[in-house]
Order: structure tokens, then C-alpha cells, then sequence
């Protein structure tokens, strides 16, 4: 199979371009490099150029006869999507359509879309579902919900096919150490605080101690991006046989808070690290954890690195190259 990977020059489309070729797909990435590395992209053809870019599709489109799009390609920033919406709609919202009304003109019909945690705000109930009532809190979440919402309608008009995969909390890295976050400044919690302990950052802040959580910080569900990869793998031969439009949640069931991350991370690298407690960020739920029997089920998922301490040693490899 010909895929196109959005996005994979970086974090989660790097790794992910690297486990299609593998496995045999023949990949080619269509990445802006706005946040992305070209380096990041191993074996593959790297075109740059903007999903939101018809006449770069266009001719993308006309030059290889893809089966599927992986579209992985947004900005993924909780706290800048509060401080500037536009440039989220913009980019998850008004490019993502550019690029869904090109596969429809190029009759590219299976697409497997990057979906988030974000779209469910804050639980009514836990572990979460894919049913569970979808109130984001922050323009992220909510651009990344419009468009599993648009992908329905794109099916029933169209038949273009999709599986939108919702993402808990993506960590960890490859790891051979070939792969791993690129992007500075790291936002996410595992990179900062593998920063804060390696010494490139000063120390890790925690944002909001007051949650009514069992010790006041957030909980999140990590998920080891290997196990992102395979689900994807899953998914992509779930739509090639024939699978219909749907939404699977993935992680791994189990919650972390900020303070047993870095806990953990303390005891992995065998090193101090120096905290700072800070206030809450906008944005933020208390807790975000995933029922992923639907995915186990309906895909034969399994994650095979659940442990957050491997999770955190493999992101703690990467980060000793720097
Ligand atoms: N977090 C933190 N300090 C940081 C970065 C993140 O306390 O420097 C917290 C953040 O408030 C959230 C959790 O760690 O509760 C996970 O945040 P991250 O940005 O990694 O992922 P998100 O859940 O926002 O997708």
C-alpha cells in the first residue's frame, strides 16, 4: 500500500513513518517543517509543504496514487490553542478540510486522523469511552472534535472512510534512540522533566497542586508511542479490509499524576531533580484516563509497553543525546 503520513517529520508521524516502512508500506511524508525535522523522517520521501496548500495536494495527489492518508499534521498545544484559537482553527480546522476535499477529488478514501483526550473536557465519568459527552476546554480539543464530527458527514456524502484515533497522553520514544521529541521548547510533562533532570532545564514546575485528585496534581493516561503506532497499523488494515467510519480511544487504563511521573522519572534515571509549584494552566483537566476495550476488541490492540517506568527509560535514553 501507498500512504501519505501529514506531519510525519515529527513526534508521533516520525515514529510512525518508521514502523510503515518496516512493515513493508511504501510512505511518503508531507510535512511543513514548522514544527517537524527533517531528520526525523528515516527512509522515506519528505515532501515540504502545507496541508493546507491545494495545489501542492494537488499535484501530490497526481504524481502517486495513494491508498490512505495518515494525517497527523497540527499543532497540538493546549495552552497557546486558549491564548490564540484562530491559529488552531486555522491550521486543525480550515487545513484539515483543504486536505480531506483533495483526497475526495483524488478519490483517496481511507484516512486514519490524529484525535486527542482533549475532545472530552473535563470526565463525567472514569476510565473514558469513546461515547462519553465531548466537552473540550480548550480550542485544541475542540478543533481536532469538529473534524471527527465533519469526517461522519464526509462518509455518508463522499465514502471516504475514517478512523479517528483519540490519543491519552503520548510519550516514550523508540528504543534503539533513533527517534524521539525534537521540538524546543518541549511542552509536554515526560520531556520537561527528563530536561529538568538532565540539566537542560532548571527545574520541572508543576501547574496547579489544588486538583481534587488523590494528591492534588493532574492524572494522565501515558501511552507508550510504539503502542500508538500499532493501533494506527491496526486501523489502516481494519479500513483496507473493509471497517467502517468510527473513533477508538487509546491508553493504556492507568493514571498517573504529576508528581508520581516524576517520582518515577527520580527513580529511573537515579537522579535529583529540582520542582517548582506553580498554578493551575488554562486548559487542563483533572483527570484523563481511557477505556480502550473498544480498540482491544474491535482491532485486537494490545499495548506492549505499559509500564511507565520503561515508558520513561526509553524517553530518558533520547534524552541523553542532547
Ligand atoms: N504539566 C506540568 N508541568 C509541565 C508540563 C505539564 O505540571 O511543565 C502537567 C499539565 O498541567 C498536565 C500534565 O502535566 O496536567 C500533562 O501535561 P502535558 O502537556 O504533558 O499533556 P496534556 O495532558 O496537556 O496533553
Amino acid at each position: 500500500m501507498k500512504i501519505l503520513v501529514t506531519g510525519g517529520a515529527g513526534y508521533i508521524g516520525s515514529h510512525m513513518t518508521d514502523m510503515l516502512v518496516q512493515k513493508g508500506y511504501d510512505v511518503v511524508v508531507l510535512d511543513n517543517l514548522s514544527t517537524g525535522f527533517r531528520e526525523a523522517v528515516l527512509n522515506a520521501e519528505l515532501v515540504e509543504g502545507d496541508i493546507g496548500d491545494q495545489s501542492c495536494l494537488d499535484g501530490l495527489f497526481s504524481k502517486y496514487k495513494f491508498d490512505a492518508v495518515l494525517h497527523f499534521a497540527a499543532f497540538i498545544e493546549v495552552e497557546e490553542s486558549v491564548a490564540n484559537p484562530a491559529k488552531y482553527y486555522h491550521n486543525n480546522l480550515v487545513n484539515t478540510i483543504t486536505l480531506l476535499d483533495a483526497m475526495v477529488a483524488h478519490n483517496i478514501k481511507q484516512l486514519i486522523f490524529s484525535s486527542t483526550a482533549a475532545v472530552f473536557g473535563e470526565p463525567e465519568y472514569t476510565p473514558i469511552d469513546e461515547v462519553h459527552p465531548k466537552q473540550p476546554l480548550n480550542s485544541y480539543g475542540r478543533s481536532k472534535y469538529l473534524v471527527e464530527q465533519l469526517l461522519s458527514d464526509y462518509d455518508k456524502a463522499y465514502g471516504l472512510k475514517s478512523i479517528c484515533l483519540r490519543y491519552f497522553n503520548a510519550a516514550g520514544c523508540d528504543p534503539e534512540g533513533r527517534l524521539g521529541p525534537r521540538h524546543e521548547p518541549a511542552t509536554h510533562l515526560i520531556p520537561l522533566v527528563l530536561q529538568a533532570i538532565s540539566g537542560r532545564k532548571e527545574a520541572i514546575k508543576i501547574f496547579g497542586n489544588d486538583y481534587a485528585t488523590r494528591d492534588g496534581t493532574c492524572i494522565r493516561d501515558y501511552i507508550h508511542i510504539l503502542d500508538l503506532c500499532s493501533a494506527h497499523l491496526l486501523a489502516l488494515e481494519k479500513l483496507a479490509s473493509g471497517g467502517e467510519t468510527t473513533v477508538y480511544n487509546l491508553g493504556n487504563g492507568n493514571g498517573f499524576s504529576v508528581l508520581e511521573v516524576i517520582e518515577t522519572a527520580k527513580q529511573v534515571t537515579a537522579k535529583p531533580i529540582k520542582v517548582i509549584e506553580c498554578g493551575r494552566r488554562a486548559g487542563d483537566s483533572a483527570e484523563l484516563i481511557a477505556d480502550s476495550s473498544k480498540a482491544k476488541q474491535a482491532l485486537g490492540w494490545q499495548p506492549k509497553f505499559a509500564d511507565l517506568a520503561q515508558i520513561i527509560a526509553h524517553a530518558w535514553h533520547w534524552e541523553q543525546k542532547f
